[in-house]
């Protein structure tokens, strides 16, 4: 037993049965700070981004801590909160994969299917739910879920939930739930609002931080081939033909932009398919599986949908698109070396894209190195870029994300508010939730590698000359 084994951190044997079973040999470090901090009962939070292994840092002490009694009819004993159903499907499928030598029984809502399965699986009580908020708020108006035995809540991906604009939610989950219970939140990045959060929700909680916030997967290769936009596409299967092997996971902003490119690669004889927020949750689920079993070499994703993706050794991730929210580059290359795997991060980026760029590398505080692929030098020239000095940050205001004075029994109709999360046209918010139900539905140090065989430009931290070619 060495000091860094699963058996050194305290674990049961039917849960290091379990850990053996998925073939993980030694805990990951937020593994090695969370487990032992959630058996001792600790509050805990926690910048990990995706890729780090998180969901088993907390699903696998919480599982050691609700073996031994059960929860009543209609009641949950542990809840965990995602923002996205991927994500909340992913974390469901983890319990269960964890918890198969212990007598416990997990389960998973989320919006945009059928209601009344999920209200007959929670009939029997569940010992841990994995809920979007949404759809949880509706089954607890329906006298569906109770929440008084709740031992344990766990956040995961908090300042998601935010950015998709589910703080009214969370909010009337909190006041719902017991005072005197275990709580854990897990964020990616660590806003002021999210510091907000911890201090509403967390007691005395352990800090753990595994990489500096704000940084990606330090096994991650990423650069930035410059092209006109109009020939994004046509770069695209270029790539996909002689450069990028094996199975690439694409982001686009839009759902309309990833559905085109669906199109061209089909035409192209490429196998490819787009999940995003107009999908349906069965299509959705179907086309990940498909992804995952290799049917399709290429899955083309928005950002909202790619929440929550975990695909093992993912070779590539290709931004056809910057996206809007620097932090969603980080989130999108997060879903390539995971857990410690090699990847490459690549970047389309046209002219109109520098100030997007710009924000991405100031986030991730360096330049990423640059290419062309010969013909497909851009006529429009894509400006050097510069990393921009942090801004004085303004002491804000605090927002409403507090809990409820009153415990609320429904949740109000009201559903019109704006999502804050403005990024990306992605429709699967609470703003949206009535079209198919309500729910909805990555890391530093980073390494200034380029592609294999091609000498990356090297990194300039002042413009030289404003127009090249
Ligand atoms: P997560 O950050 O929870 O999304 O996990 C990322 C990936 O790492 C998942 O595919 C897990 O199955 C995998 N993983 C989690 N813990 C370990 C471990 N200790 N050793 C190897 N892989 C792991």
């Amino acid at each position: 037993m060495t000091p860094s084994s699963f058996s050194a951190l305290g674990l049961s044997t039917p849960l290091l049965q379990a850990v053996k079973d998925q073939g993980y040999t030694h805990p990951t470090p937020i593994q090695l700070q969370t487990i032992p901090a959630v058996l001792a009962g600790k509050d805990v939070m926690a910048a990990a981004q995706t890729g780090t292994g998180k969901t088993a840092a907390f699903a696998l002490p919480l599982l050691q801590r609700l073996t031994g009694s059960k929860a009543g009819t209609n009641h949950i004993r542990a809840l965990i909160l995602t923002p996205t159903r991927e994500l909340a499907i992913q974390v469901a499928e983890s319990f269960a994969a964890y918890g198969r030598h212990l007598p416990l029984k997990s389960g998973v809502v989320y919006g945009g299917v059928k209601i009344n399965p999920q209200m007959m699986q929670l009939r029997g009580g569940l010992d841990v739910l994995v809920a979007t908020p949404g759809r949880l708020l509706d089954l607890f108006s329906q006298n569906a879920v109770q929440f008084s035995q709740v031992e344990t809540l766990i956040l995961d991906e908090a300042d998601r939930m935010l950015d998709l604009g589910f703080s009214d939610d969370l909010g009337k989950i909190m006041a719902l739930l017991p005072k005197k219970r275990q709580s854990l939140l897990f964020s990616a990045t660590f806003s002021d609002e999210i510091k907000r959060l911890t201090g509403q929700l967390l007691h005395q909680p352990v800090r753990i931080e595994v990489s500096p916030p704000n940084s990606a997967a330090t096994g991650v290769k990423q650069w930035v081939y410059e092209i006109d936009s109009a020939k994004k596409a046509a770069l695209l299967s270029h790539l996909l033909r002689n450069r990028a092997e094996g199975q690439v996971l694409v982001f686009t902003r839009t759902k309309k932009g990833a559905d085109r490119l669906v199109g061209q690669l089909k035409r192209e004889q490429i196998s490819a398919a787009a999940i995003h927020g107009d999908k349906s949750q069965t299509e959705r689920t179907r086309t990940l599986a498909d992804f995952k079993a290799a049917r399709i070499r290429v899955l083309i994703a928005t950002d909202i949908a790619a929440r929550g993706i975990d695909i093992h050794d993912l070779p590539r991730v290709i931004n056809f698109d910057l996206p809007k929210v620097a932090e969603d580059y980080i989130h999108r290359i997060g879903r390539t070396g995971r857990a410690g795997a090699e990847g490459e991060a690549i970047s389309l980026v046209s002219a109109d894209e520098v100030p997007l760029l710009t924000a991405i590398e100031t986030l991730l505080r360096r330049l990423l190195p640059r290419e062309t692929v010969a013909g497909f030098v851009p006529k429009h020239n894509v400006p050097l870029t510069t990393l921009q000095k942090a801004k004085p940050k303004k002491p804000k205001k605090p927002k409403k994300t507090t809990v409820p004075a009153q415990p609320q029994a429904e949740p109000p109709p009201n559903r019109h508010r704006k999502p804050r999360w403005t990024g990306n046209k992605e429709e699967d918010t609470p703003k949206t939730r009535g079209k198919q139900g309500r729910g909805r539905g990555a890391v530093a140090g980073p390494k200034g590698a380029g592609p294999k065989g091609a000498a990356p430009r090297p990194n300039r931290t002042t413009p030289k000359k404003k127009n090249r070619g």
